[in-house]
């Protein structure tokens, strides 16, 4: 760690002397199949500098033409959040030098972003909804990236760099809030709500594969905190690139607890960027934040305005797709949940898994059984998010048709899960290798029930003495010994059979 630990002051007390002020810039990379200003691929993955052309390095004389797919993109994302869509709206060179911006500049759009004014409901785990007021979303290319070798893989200390210019002009579109303001205690969970309600929304209008985890959603916290008596917003800090949807929470409850500390001590909040590590949930100082004065924008020269036409716009709105928090409404009252119960469905973000399953054919109660419970438990141990578990709903669909035609317990099932999840390859394949079928054969089982009741006398008296509860040792050991691959319920007849 480069930074040396920051006092912090108790949430609690953060939350009595201090309102939190948060700001949120989402950036999303559009899944457009070529860059924003000319026509390489976007594909995440390929051999660095192999997605490259004289326009998205930078090259003289090389002219942009605008990705039609990334303005159809940034539209429907604009209407999707209520916002108004500009009927013409420039493209700006925002002027920085970073090696891993080719042009010495992005294009990007600045004082007429295409799309302004909007909103996005939110949910709050305790049901309540808040509204964030979005300012704008506007569209810009993306930049390179730079690989820092030696060291931590952070520029200072590294030995050299390596760049890779793939990412330079994939279209982004950067989505910002109006000042949240008002959100007290709560400002962390409304944060993550936000970005979760709009990665959702994303995913729904198809206009990006959203994986955090790879950067195609991208967030930046800004934060400032305002003592109880101000009138004034304080100095924020710009916490960038926090990239999952717990970090986002943790990195604003960190930052309004090392602010709060900072300005109890008589301390002063430096207008800054900051990093988040990931690791240990802190941030640390980066580079002075730049105003919009610094970056010298100007109307990119080789760029016409966006002019969308009015037709064009309506006919856009009318691919929107039904809404995440509408869909779950509707499919609510199809499964006949609860407010509570949809909510904890939504919280561990299952709900999507549980209707692919079910569209693969399991019912609503055993999908929902799935991944609540045993799925959500694997998530936890492994570490990931439900979603990105290694197992597909249909894989889920197939083990528990596989369940319900009597060929697997639920231990069985389990363990055919836990296989999939442990890449061993697809349920039926799993249980035919590792010969895992309920044995249905009651002379196969009657070898392991003559030996149980042989080892347990006493038992065999309780239960010809009434009490059939008993036979629940005797259950237990047969299926050891068929190691769970008995149905327990023949496994008891056969026993009280015997007894008899
Ligand atoms: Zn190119």
């Amino acid at each position: 760690m480069t930074a040396a630990a920051a006092e912090l002051m108790d949430y609690d007390q953060v939350i009595a002397e201090f309102d939190p002020v948060m700001g949120l810039e989402v950036h999303v990379e559009l899944g457009t199949a070529t860059k924003m200003f000319c026509g390489c691929p976007t594909a995440f993955g390929a051999d660095p500098n192999t997605q490259v052309c004289p326009v998205c390095i930078g090259l003289p004389g090389s002219l942009p033409v605008v990705n039609q797919k990334a303005i159809e993109y940034a539209i429907r994302i604009g209407l999707a959040l209520n916002c108004s869509i500009r009927p013409s709206s420039v493209f700006a060179r925002k002027n920085y030098f970073y090696p891993d911006q080719p042009k010495n500049y992005q294009i990007s759009q600045y004082d007429e972003p295409i799309a302004f004014d909007g909103y996005l409901d939110v949910q709050l785990t305790d049901g309540t909804t808040w509204r964030v007021d979005i300012e704008r979303a506007h569209m810009e290319e993306d930049t390179g990236k730079s690989l820092h070798i030696g060291g931590s893989g952070r520029i200072q200390g590294a030995d050299h760099s390596l760049l890779d210019y793939n990412r330079a002009g994939v279209p982004l579109v950067e989505i910002v809030t109006k000042p949240i303001v008002g959100a007290g205690e709560r400002a962390p969970e409304v944060a993550r709500a936000y970005v979760t309600a709009l990665r959702d929304l994303l995913k729904a209008l198809e206009v990006s594969d959203v994986r955090m985890d790879q950067g195609s959603l991208r967030c930046d916290a800004n934060l400032s905190l305002m003592a109880k008596d101000a009138t004034e917003f304080g100095t924020r800090t710009e916490t960038k690139n926090v990239n999952s949807l717990k970090s986002v929470e943790i990195a604003v409850t960190y930052e309004m607890r090392r602010q709060a500390a900072v300005l109890t001590a008589g301390g002063e909040i430096v207008q800054e960027t900051r990093h988040f590590h990931e690791t240990d949930g802190t941030t640390s100082a980066g580079r002075r934040k730049e105003t919009a004065e610094d970056y010298r924008y100007f109307p990119e020269p080789d760029l016409p305005p966006v002019q969308p036409s009015e037709e064009w716009i309506a006919e856009l709105g009318t691919t929107l797709p039904e809404l995440p928090w509408v869909r779950r409404a509707r499919i609510q009252e199809e499964w006949g949940v609860s407010d509570e119960v949809m909510r904890d469905l939504v919280n561990v973000g299952a709900v999507d898994l549980i209707i692919a399953t079910v569209d693969a054919g399991a019912s609503p109660e055993a999908a929902r059984g799935w991944w609540v419970s045993f799925l959500a438990q694997q998530a936890n141990s492994r570490g990931v998010e439900l979603a990105d578990l290694p197992i597909s709903p249909a894989q889920v669909a197939t083990v528990i048709g596989l369940v319900d035609e009597g060929k697997l317990t639920t231990k069985l099932a389990q363990q055919v899960a836990t296989a999939v999840l442990d890449g061993e390859g697809e349920p039926e394949q799993i249980v035919a290798d590792r010969g895992l079928e309920v044995v249905r054969d009651d002379s196969a089982l009657q070898k392991a029930i003559d030996e149980a009741l042989a080892n347990n006398p006493d038992i065999v008296e309780k239960i010809r003495g009434g009490k059939v509860k008993a036979a629940g040792k005797i259950v237990g050991d047969v299926m050891k010994a068929t190691r769970g691959q008995a149905d327990p319920a023949r496994v008891q007849e056969l026993v009280l059979a015997a007894c008899q």
